[in-house]
C-alpha cells in the first residue's frame, strides 16, 4: 500500500504555498548552489554548536569561507545526522553528485556549469514541484526596487504580500509610507487608515498576491489596544475582504533569542491560540491560512480548524520540518480535519532545497496516508487509485487552492446566492 501511495504522491504536481525563493528575475536574490546550502541559517545555528569562534569573527568572513567552516563541523568532523544536514546530501545524491567523496571543492566545481534559469528548471523536476510561492516584502530595499522597474514574471512563481514591519513596527513603516508618498501619520486617523489601505491595493495588484501574511511572535492578541491589532481590524482585513484574499498567520516566533546568531537567532514561544479563535469567530468573511511554530499548539489548532471553515491549516514550519515532527503533526491533522488541509510547504530560501525538502516530506506524507488507506480496507472500503489521486492533489495544493478561491467563485457561494 505504502509504495502504491507513494508512487501516486511521486506522480502529483506540488504548488509549493510558501517559500523564500525569488523568481530568477530577481538575480541574486535568487540563492541557489552548494555555497548557498551550506550558509543555509538552520545549518550555521547547527554549526555554531561546534564552532568555538566568537560570532562577529564568523560574520566577516566571505560566504565561502563561512561554507567551508560549516562543512567541516557538520560534514568532516560529524557525521550529518540532523535533518538540515541530511537534506543538504540527499539534495546532492538526487542532483547525481557522489556525496561519498566528501570533496567541496569537486562539489562547487559541479555547480558552475549551471545557469540560474536551467537550474530552475531542474529542480523544480527533482522535486516535483509546479508552482512556488514567494515571500515578497515592499519594505525590503533590494526587492522594492524590481518590482518598482517591472519584469516579465515567469508563472511557476507566485506572489504573497508579507507585511511584518506594518504590523509590528508601525512607527518605522509609516515612515517608509509618508517616504514613498502615501499620507500617513503616526495616528491611525481615518486619512492614514484610507492611505495604508491604498498601500496595500497598490503592492497587492502590483505583484499579484495571492494572499496576505504576516508571522507573529508567542505574545500576540487580539483584540488589543495596541497598533498591531488596530491595523490588522481596521486596514489589513478590510483589505482582504475587499480583493477576496486570505491572511496568512505564522504563529510563535519568538524574534532573535540570541541576536548574535542573526538570521539564525530566533526561537519558538507558545501562542495563545485565544487571540485566533476570536479573529476567526469575528471575521467570518475573512479567510485564515494558519501554521504554528511551537509542537504544542498543533493539536490546540486542528481542534480550532474544526470549528472554523475559515481557517486552513498549512504546513510543518520550521523546527516542525523534521521526520519525527512531520509524521506526528500529519497523522494527527488528518485524524482531525481529514483532508482539508495543506500538510506541508517547503520554506525554502535556496532554491535545491526544494529537492530534499519535497522527498522528505512526501514520503512520510504518504506512509500516513497509506496507514489510513490500511485502516480503511480492514473494513473492505477500498480506496481506488483515482481517489487516490483525487485525494493527493488535494494534500499538494488542491485544497489550498480551494480555499484560496475569492469568495462568490465556489458553487456552494452561488447557490446561496440564488
Ligand atoms: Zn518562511
Amino acid at each position: 500500500m505504502t509504495a502504491k501511495v507513494e508512487a501516486v504522491l511521486a506522480a502529483t504536481p506540488i504548488d509549493d504555498i510558501h517559500t523564500h525563493l525569488y523568481d530568477p528575475a530577481f538575480g541574486d536574490l535568487l540563492l541557489w548552489g552548494i555555497d548557498d546550502l551550506l550558509v543555509y541559517h538552520y545549518l550555521v545555528a547547527e554549526a555554531f554548536r561546534y564552532l568555538d569562534l566568537p560570532y562577529e569573527k564568523f560574520w566577516v568572513l566571505s560566504k565561502a569561507q563561512q561554507a567551508e567552516l560549516i562543512w567541516n563541523a557538520l560534514f568532516i568532523q560529524n557525521s550529518p545526522v540532523s535533518e538540515a544536514c541530511r537534506g543538504v546530501i540527499t539534495t546532492l545524491h538526487a542532483l547525481g553528485l557522489d556525496v561519498r567523496k566528501r570533496d567541496l571543492p569537486a562539489l562547487r566545481q559541479w555547480f558552475t556549469k549551471w545557469k540560474a534559469e536551467e537550474y530552475v528548471t531542474r529542480c523544480l523536476e527533482l522535486a516535483g514541484v509546479r508552482t512556488v510561492c514567494m515571500t515578497n516584502s515592499p519594505f525590503d530595499d533590494l526587492e522594492r526596487p524590481v518590482w518598482e522597474k517591472g519584469f516579465s514574471r515567469d508563472e511557476r512563481f507566485r506572489a504573497a504580500l508579507r507585511i511584518d514591519p506594518l504590523l509590528l513596527t508601525w512607527g518605522d513603516a509609516a515612515q517608509c509610507l509618508a517616504r514613498w508618498g502615501y499620507d500617513v501619520g503616526p495616528n491611525l486617523t481615518d486619512k492614514t487608515i484610507s492611505e495604508v489601505r491604498r498601500f496595500l491595493a497598490d503592492w497587492g495588484q502590483r505583484i499579484g498576491a495571492r494572499y496576505l501574511m504576516v508571522s507573529f511572535g508567542p505574545e500576540f492578541d487580539f483584540p488589543s489596544d495596541g497598533s498591531c491589532a488596530r491595523l490588522l481590524e481596521k486596514v489589513v482585513l478590510p483589505h482582504c475582504r475587499e480583493f477576496g484574499l486570505p491572511m496568512a498567520l505564522m504563529m510563535g516566533v519568538k524574534r532573535q533569542v540570541n541576536s548574535q546568531l542573526r538570521q539564525a537567532g530566533d526561537g519558538v514561544g507558545l501562542s495563545g491560540l485565544g487571540a485566533l479563535e476570536r479573529l476567526c469567530a469575528q471575521f467570518p468573511e475573512n479567510r485564515f491560512l494558519v501554521t504554528v511554530l511551537a509542537r504544542e499548539n498543533q493539536y490546540e489548532l486542528c481542534v480550532l480548524a474544526r470549528k472554523f471553515r475559515n481557517l486552513h491549516v498549512f504546513g510543518c514550519w520550521w523546527f516542525n520540518n523534521v521526520p519525527s515532527l512531520v509524521g506526528e503533526i500529519t497523522r494527527l491533522r488528518l485524524e482531525l480535519i481529514g483532508l482539508s488541509v495543506t500538510p506541508q510547504h517547503s520554506d525554502a530560501r535556496v532554491l535545491d532545497q526544494l529537492i530534499y525538502k519535497w522527498r522528505h516530506s512526501r514520503q512520510i506524507i504518504a506512509q500516513v496516508l497509506a496507514d489510513k488507506y490500511a485502516d480503511l480496507a480492514g473494513t473492505g472500503w477500498v480506496v481506488s487509485e483515482a481517489e487516490m489521486k483525487r485525494d493527493a492533489e488535494s494534500l499538494l495544493g488542491g485544497a489550498f487552492g480551494k480555499f484560496c478561491q475569492p469568495p462568490g467563485s465556489s458553487s456552494a457561494e452561488k447557490l446561496r446566492r440564488l
